[in-house]
């Protein structure tokens, strides 16, 4: 580790009294937009959350911090693209679990996905919902199951690439009913939402931050939530343990990643508008909305965002090790 990540990962207050390079200390940073990239296409849940977080972020820190959608590959030419930026503060990527599952699923990629970024805090925990088109011909999630086993051959299942949440709790449910269908790709599950609507794909596996909205209006059909207890604002869809299918449970997160070798008060100062935009009213209320939370403030830091990381990371290897599916 660097003596800057090092510093990094001290916080607010120990980047302070450290030496601060020129144009900190000039009281210069930030002095420009800074570009959020969001590895998926606009309109799907990891763009809700980065956008909610970009427009609060920026008030505090007093420039734009514009959010700017680079999807694709499952999330990695995103990522990519912040652990190749100049690490200035400048760029800043907000990713989700896929940063756990992508260094094993991908055993070829351009940048280092583990070296790459330094932490800037962890940010959301997001419930997943299993979805389909409003006239699949389910009621519950026992038919569906029903269906899918009998229909394999025709059913498929819209994602964001390998990598991606989607594609994730995808793997997870065709494993818990032990049946295997045609996957579809999308560069974010913004769009793939949209042929769900429309019909022209039959199931998905989301964030609530995406579904929620849509399984009210009744535009798709909510089977269950992965999570181990209901999430309140979906309060009348069950668990999916309490619908028939114990081991289907997925939470995904998001983090704040800068290049790695960002200046320690650079990093810091990010982490600090992070921290307050956790705390915003207008992102708990329509994060709740959304039937997620902010995480709470003691683990918005850099420390404890690189030990959740590197944790999963080191969760999620074996089992896509077993698994033996890899992206490439
Ligand atoms: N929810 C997507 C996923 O499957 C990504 C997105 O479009 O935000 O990871």
């Amino acid at each position: 580790m660097t003596i800057l990540s090092r510093r990094a990962l001290l916080g607010a207050s120990a980047a302070l009294a450290a030496p601060a390079p020129a144009a900190f200390a000039q009281g210069a940073f930030p002095n420009r937009p800074i570009t959020m990239i969001v590895p998926f296409a606009a309109g799907g849940p990891t763009d809700t959350v980065g956008r909610l977080i970009a427009q609060v972020m920026g008030n505090d820190l007093g420039q734009p911090m514009v959010v700017e959608n680079v999807g694709g590959a499952g999330g990695t030419l995103g990522a990519q693209r912040v652990a190749q930026a100049r690490p200035d503060g400048y760029t800043v990527l907000l990713h989700h679990i896929g940063m756990s599952t992508i260094p094993a699923l991908y055993r070829r990629l351009a940048y280092d996905p583990i070296n790459g970024f330094e932490t800037l805090g962890l940010v959301t925990e997001v419930p997943m919902t299993l979805v389909a088109r409003r006239n699949f011909p389910a009621a519950n999630l026992a038919e569906l199951v029903q269906v899918v086993r009998r229909e394999r051959d025709r059913i498929n299942l819209a994602n964001a690439g390998v990598g991606a949440a989607s594609h994730l709790c995808g793997l997870l449910f065709q494993k818990a009913i032990d049946t295997a269908v045609t996957t579809v790709p999308y560069r974010g599950t913004g769009p793939a939402m949209n042929d769900l609507v429309g019909g022209t794909v039959d199931l998905m596996c989301d964030q609530t931050t995406n579904t929620t909205e849509q399984i009210r209006a009744t535009t798709i059909k909510g089977f269950a939530v992965t999570t181990d207890r209901r999430v309140p604002s979906l309060n009348e869809l069950p668990t999916a343990a309490e619908a028939g299918l114990p081991n289907f449970e997925v939470t995904v997160w998001h983090g704040l990643y800068a290049p790695r070798g960002t200046p320690a008060p650079i990093a810091a100062r990010l982490n600090q508008a992070l921290v307050k935009a956790l705390r915003d009213e207008t992102i708990e209320r329509r994060f709740a909305e959304l039937g997620t939370t902010p995480v709470a403030a003691e683990r918005a830091t850099p420390e404890v965002h690189r030990a959740f990381w590197q944790a999963d990371t080191a969760k999620w290897r074996p089992l896509i090790q077993a698994a033996g599916q890899y992206a490439d």
